[in-house]
């Protein structure tokens, strides 16, 4: 057999989701031969079962619940207008289709090769690839990263494999009148939330009392109980379910689950999704050839500069197990690109993984950056830390009848940390925050203080001016 052909390029870059296309982009822009592989589509995660999808379809939410606000402020709204679910759908579908042909346009535009396939290491500097003809292809790189990202867990419970991920979450023609939602993190709460606040009967299944458990706890409870008052159900201190009966195949509401908790309980519902979390997408890389190392979770063991432990290898992204969010995967990228690629004066580029904003596209919106007033404790003792607290109505909902105000809160909170009382940690949720945060994040990027805070002359009426009025 006569052997492999192996293709030399300058970067490889295992993977086309946000952080792969992002350095790959970066590398191609200083004129390096690069590679990218793509198992899947292109985009990856981000674009096809992630952010785009997942914000679309919160609009789509969101469109609901400003119909019911509608009829307070004197519209003549029927209170169950139809909605065509499968028709936004298509439309979602669409606009994915388009962003996958504008990524692969632009990677041909610049001069970026593109192999649909999945990826596995040959050894530390070349990999094959498993074409979709069956065939197979060999490259080499003196660079090669690898940013496959990661994928949705699915628990290890008899019949689990009847419920959906978030994956199958988007391929969702028809709404389920009764949902199931397990799992308490972010992906969780929001897409549990576009189920309520689309009029879908929705169940959520979580171990402690609360939701977002790694987010303040003022986060914490308040969005629990919005989320309770709005007619969510959440199941708390949940046994688990040891056992999903299928007790009737079809879509929408002709979809039967029964689900069987451990503590023998039982429910009936249309549609069970797990959101227990991801895992990082190794298996098929062969990462012990190329020598790099994991983490005990499969994650990719990086240093500060991306660096795997193999040399000439690097990860980026959710495959590396921090700060799991597209805008991190970019940024990790191009700065990778930089520091091996670019000018003298990059090369020592690197991302900080410190004060990241991020927001949780619940309903209402969440905003968060820096330290938790819990972790800041810790971090700088509590002597040395002060809290500036609001809880408002804001002011869309004055014409609300007084139950339905109480219902939607608007929370601020700033923590400061020592006598000049430097902003370390802020946490927002409310009507509007989502929008509100990125300014916020550049301020506390640039070590912005109370009093800085305070000078900033408020825009009026907002519901952001609270946040530089705080006493
Ligand atoms: C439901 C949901 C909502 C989200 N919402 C947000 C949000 O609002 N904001 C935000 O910032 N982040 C959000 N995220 C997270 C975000 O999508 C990820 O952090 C981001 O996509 C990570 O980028 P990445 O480049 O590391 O991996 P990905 O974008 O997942 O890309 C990895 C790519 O590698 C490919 N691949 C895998 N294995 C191989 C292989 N062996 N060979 C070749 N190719 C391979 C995959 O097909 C995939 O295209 C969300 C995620 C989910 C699941």
């Amino acid at each position: 057999m006569a052997p492999i052909e192996v293709k030399e390029y300058e970067y490889i870059v295992i993977g086309g989701g946000s952080g792969g296309s992002g350095s790959g982009r970066r590398a191609a822009s200083y004129g390096k031969k690069t590679l990218i592989v793509e198992s899947g589509r292109a985009g990856g995660t981000c674009v096809n079962v992630g952010c785009v999808p997942k914000k679309m379809t919160w609009n789509f939410a969101s469109i609901n619940e400003n119909l019911h606000a509608a009829k307070h402020y004197g519209y003549d709204v029927d209170a169950n207008v139809a909605k065509n679910y499968r028709h936004f759908k298509e439309l979602r579908d669409a606009t994915v289709e388009r962003l996958n042909g504008i990524y692969e346009r632009n990677w041909g535009k610049e001069g970026i090769d593109l192999v649909h396939g999945r990826a596995t290491f040959v050894d530390g500097r070349v990999i094959e690839v498993a074409l979709e003809d069956g065939s197979k292809a060999r490259y080499t790189a003196p660079h090669i990263l690898i940013a496959v990202g990661g994928r949705p867990a699915i628990p290890d419970v008899k019949g689990a494999e009847h419920g959906i991920t978030s994956d199958g979450f988007f391929e969702i023609e028809e709404l389920p009148p009764k949902i199931a939602v397990v799992g308490a993190g972010y992906i969780a709460v929001e897409l549990a939330g576009v189920m309520g606040a689309v009029g879908v009967e929705t169940h959520m299944f979580i171990r402690g009392q609360e939701f977002l458990r790694k987010f303040d706890p003022m986060i914490q409870k308040t969005m629990t109980e919005r989320y309770e008052s709005s007619g969510i159900h959440i199941h708390k201190q949940h046994s688990g379910f040891k056992e999903v009966q299928l007790l009737r195949d079809g879509k929408g509401k002709d979809k039967l689950l029964k689900l069987i908790s451990h503590d023998g309980s039982e429910i009936e519902v249309n549609e069970l999704l797990w959101a227990v979390g991801r895992l990082p997408e190794i298996e098929d890389l062969n990462l012990p050839t190329a020598s790099v190392q994991e983490t005990e979770s499969g994650h990719i063991v990086v240093d500060e500069y991306q660096n795997t432990s193999a040399k000439g290898v690097y990860a980026i992204g959710d495959v590396t197990g921090r700060a799991e969010l597209t805008p991190v995967a970019i940024a990790a990228g191009r700065l990778l690109s930089n520091r091996l690629f670019g000018p003298n004066d990059r090369s020592d580029d690197k991302l900080s993984y410190d004060n990241i904003p991020s927001v949780v596209f619940s309903h209402p919106e969440v905003g968060t950056i820096g330290l938790t007033e819990p972790e800041a404790r810790q971090r700088y003792g509590d002597d040395n830390i002060k809290i500036y607290h609001t809880r408002f109505t804001a002011m869309y909902y004055s014409v609300f009848p007084a139950e339905e105000k109480a219902k939607n809160p608007t929370e601020f909170k700033l923590v400061c940390a020592g006598p000049e009382e430097k902003v370390v940690g802020l946490h927002i949720l409310g009507l509007g925050v989502g929008e509100m945060l990125q300014g916020f994040g550049v301020a506390m990027k640039m070590g912005a203080t109370k009093a800085d805070f305070d000078s900033c002359v408020a825009i009026h009426p907002t519901s952001a001016e609270e946040l530089v009025t705080l006493r």
